[in-house]
């Protein structure tokens, strides 16, 4: 009670007189500033005890949760009835708050009896009173039929498990009415207006006075963030972080907490220091005040805190504005989270319709494969000529180079054969600028040829006509090995005069137009097939590829009968399906969402590769930035306020997916990625941004894993096998360090095809070794085929 008490004697006006004579007694029974550190070291310990599962039931202080998550944020609006009962009088207010006329708040009041006969007779005469004068009220302002959404604020101690509930615990003050402790007094309300049935009211919120009173005031000031009430008693509430909060649920964000901190001291605690004070307490008169004493509770603060910069805002009417402000919250956020939910269930996909992508998925495979169909078919399923995976029997020097992700590359891979197999690589990164992978396609392999020159200078082996496989990541329509005609340009590029024509005839004009050395281009690789090359070197089982990157493709090793497009029905053929095209006819329309639509209309390629752009790097950081627009511009992010970075395209790139959805990440730190974007947020904006990103993230997986399922279901019905055990190579950076992508996706295949032992098997740099593994087969293959 003491600590209270005193608090509540530093706001208390005293009469001139006794201002005096108290001041005096005061000084000698000051408390120094040792004991007053002491009482806040136990009431700390107190405040932890009530947060804590274990010792709550034990605790004084009972530290109660709200359900009050946020502060208002200043764009609430609205019309709002609010009761206050429990304080000296039962009032009923009507409370409009317009946000556009800069923050105005209109007020109207009534007093209502609650004769001593109702305070102390049933609940349900209470209740019947309370709806009595509610009814009145509206009657009065002829909104009876308006159904306004009603704040209660009910100050005495509830147990609370969501914000429209509270069980009354005990009554206190001038209260005893029977048969509402242990009942939820919104139930027992909403029933009084049922039974009278003239009205309709939807009781959005319960709080406690000291909840109003810090609404009200944060309200007018974004960082009030503390109620505390002195006067008949005592109380503060505060927010608090959610994961400090053992009985509610969660870990992210803020959570209101009233603290009840009238009982600190009820079990004897603070004994040593009580009895002076309470004498002390018992001469002075109580009036509600401020000024002098508050002062000086002000400065004691500072001498205690000195490292907090503490400011005091009096609330107006605060257990009357602040429960319509509670309501007025509490509403806002309601119909923000229905929109937010409803928004973001577009992004959720239940098993039956991921099943149905894979049916799909299936579906358009044949399709590709079919010579009949092939010409219309979407996802093309281009063979490879690569015919078989390596045997560990492949042996030489050779070049490669990856063009078509993040960098280009020249390798020199140098594979030795043997009981101790080895490949040892050497490559180089070369920059192509923008207006390269935009200009012509002559600019663009001259541009390619000047590095492998530079490269070979570098290593010294300028001279011997090397064997070279070119990892070409875009799709191909190969009739050979080394023969590729380009589709179609993906990603960032789009050189001129390239499409439909054979890539390795390019790359090999360019080096003929250099004059400088000769080469010997054996094959035209992708990186989905050198990714499944390089892992079934090391594990004779893989014969997937899959890659998760700035685009996202795989291949697999289908039977050659399946294979219309190539002459022979024996044996197996690598397929590179080219997935990314998927739902490029209108297929995934039913699943993709508005904001997949904006992202595809911005991009260099609009309407083509859709299924790609729910997956990969390149999109998903777009899809998110999107969204994001959006809730600002809802209102439900960043105050409202659309910043210049968001505006900017490419700007969220899907790395930061990675680092905001990372486990390890306290929310304070996605606040710091936020605010290294330029975008500042409060604590419930990194909580949606994260809710988005990982929405965006979990979809594109189970996508991924869809399509995958088609994958390996295809492969054991091609053997006739009840049950196949298959590794699939994977490459990619968003694959290999997005903390969820892979699991989600391990346990969609998981789901979507049961009867598959599926695998994953990381590529280390698929494009490279792969290329040269296939080209080394490829020489292989044309030495015995001339001999
Ligand atoms: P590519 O597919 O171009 O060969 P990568 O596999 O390295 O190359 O993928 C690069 C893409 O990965 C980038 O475009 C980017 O979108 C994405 N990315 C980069 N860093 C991360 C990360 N930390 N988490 C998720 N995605 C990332
Ligand atoms: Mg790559």
């Amino acid at each position: 009670m003491i600590a209270a008490q005193l608090l509540a004697y530093y706001f208390t006006e005293l009469k001139d007189d006794q201002v005096k004579k108290i001041d005096k007694y005061l000084y000698a029974m000051r408390l120094s500033d040792e004991t007053l550190i002491d009482i806040m070291t136990r009431f700390r310990k107190e405040m932890k005890n009530g947060l804590s599962r274990d010792f709550n039931p034990t605790a004084t202080v009972k530290m109660l949760p709200t359900f009050v998550r946020s502060i208002p944020d200043g764009s609430e609006k609205g019309d709002f009835i609010a009761l206050d009962l429990g304080g000296s009088s039962f009032r009923i207010l009507r409370v409009q708050v317009n946000h556009e006329k800069n923050q105005n708040v209109h007020m109207e009041s009534e007093v209502y009896d609650t004769p001593e006969n109702i305070v102390h007779g049933s609940g349900s005469q209470l209740f019947d009173h309370v709806a009595e004068c509610l009814g009145d009220f509206m009657e009065k302002r002829k909104i009876k039929d308006k159904k306004l959404p009603v704040g209660f604020t009910f100050s005495f101690p509830c147990q609370q498990s969501k914000i429209d509930e509270a069980i009354l615990i005990t009554w206190t003050k001038r209260f005893k009415a029977s048969g509402v402790e242990g009942a939820d007094v919104v139930k027992l309300l909403n029933k009084a207006i049922k039974k009278r049935g003239d009205y309709d009211a939807n009781i959005v919120a319960v709080v406690n006075d000291t909840v109003g009173t810090m609404m009200t005031c944060g309200y007018d000031d974004q960082h009030c963030e503390v109620g505390l009430i002195i006067g008949t008693g005592t109380n503060a509430c505060y927010m608090e972080e959610l994961r400090h909060i053992d009985l509610v649920e969660g870990d992210e964000g803020r959570m209101c907490i009233n603290t009840e901190w009238g009982a600190f001291g009820d079990d004897g605690s603070l004994e040593d220091i009580r009895t002076e004070f309470d004498r002390e307490i018992d001469r002075g008169s109580l009036n509600p005040g401020k000024q002098l004493y508050s002062r000086r509770f002000h400065k004691t603060l500072r001498r205690l805190v000195p490292d907090s910069d503490v400011r005091f805002l009096l609330s107006e009417s605060g257990s009357g504005k602040g429960a319509a402000m509670v309501t007025a919250v509490a509403y806002r956020l309601a119909e923000q989270h229905r929109q937010i939910e409803e928004t973001l269930a577009h992004f959720h996909l239940t098993k039956d319709m991921l099943l149905e992508v894979k049916k799909r998925m299936r579906a358009e495979m044949e399709l590709g494969l079919r010579k009949q169909t092939h010409n219309n078919a979407v996802v093309k399923m281009l063979p490879s000529f690569v015919r078989r995976t390596p045997d560990g029997t492949e042996n030489g020097d050779f070049l490669a180079l990856d063009l078509g992700g993040t960098n280009f590359r020249v390798l020199l891979v140098k594979i030795r054969s043997g009981k101790k197999r080895t490949v040892e690589m050497h490559n180089k990164i070369y920059a192509i600028p923008i207006e390269i992978m935009q200009g012509t396609g002559e600019e663009l392999f001259d541009h390619i040829v000047s590095c492998i020159s530079d490269f070979l200078d570098y290593m010294g082996i300028k001279g011997p006509r090397m064997p070279l496989g070119f990892t070409f990541s875009f799709p191909c329509q190969q009739t050979s090995l080394d023969a590729g005609i380009l589709i179609t340009w993906t990603k960032g590029f789009k050189a001129t005069d390239c499409v439909g024509h054979d890539v390795v005839t390019l790359l090999r004009d360019a080096i003929k137009r250099r004059e400088e050395f000769d080469l010997d281009v054996v094959a035209v690789v992708n990186d989905t097939v050198g990714t499944m090359m390089t892992c079934a070197y090391e594990e004779p089982t893989c014969e997937v590829g899959l890659i998760v990157g700035t685009g996202s493709n795989a291949c697999y090793m289908e039977e050659m009968k399946n294979v219309e497009m190539v002459e022979g029905d024996q044996g197996q053929m690598c397929i590179n399906m080219e997935w990314g095209a998927f739902g490029d006819n209108g297929c995934l329309d039913d699943i993709r969402t508005h904001y997949d639509r904006l992202v595809d209309e911005y991009s260099l390629n609009a309407g083509k590769q859709r299924y790609e752009k729910m997956i990969s790097g390149m999109y998903l950081g777009e899809i998110v930035r999107n969204i994001l627009i959006d809730f600002t511009k809802k209102g439900f992010l960043f105050r409202g306020q659309i910043s210049e970075t968001l505006k900017t395209r490419g700007i969220f790139e899907t790395k930061f997916l990675s680092q905001i959805e990372s486990d390890r990440l306290a929310l304070l730190q996605v606040r710091a990625i936020l605010q290294q974007l330029g975008l500042n947020s409060t604590c419930d904006d990194s909580i949606l941004v994260k809710t988005v990103c990982g929405v965006v993230s979990r979809r594109a997986a189970q996508l991924c894993g869809a399509g995958m399922a088609a994958v390996v279901d295809k492969i054991r019905e091609n053997r006739g096998l009840d049950r196949l055990n298959v590794t699939v190579g994977v490459d990619g950076t968003l694959y290999k360090l997005h903390p969820h992508f892979s699991r989600i996706m391990h346990q969609t295949v998981k789901e979507l095809s049961p009867k598959c032992n599926v695998s994953f098997l990381l590529s280390e740099d698929g494009s490279g070794k792969g290329a040269a593994l296939i080209t080394a087969v490829g020489v292989r293959l044309r030495t015995e085929a001339s001999s």
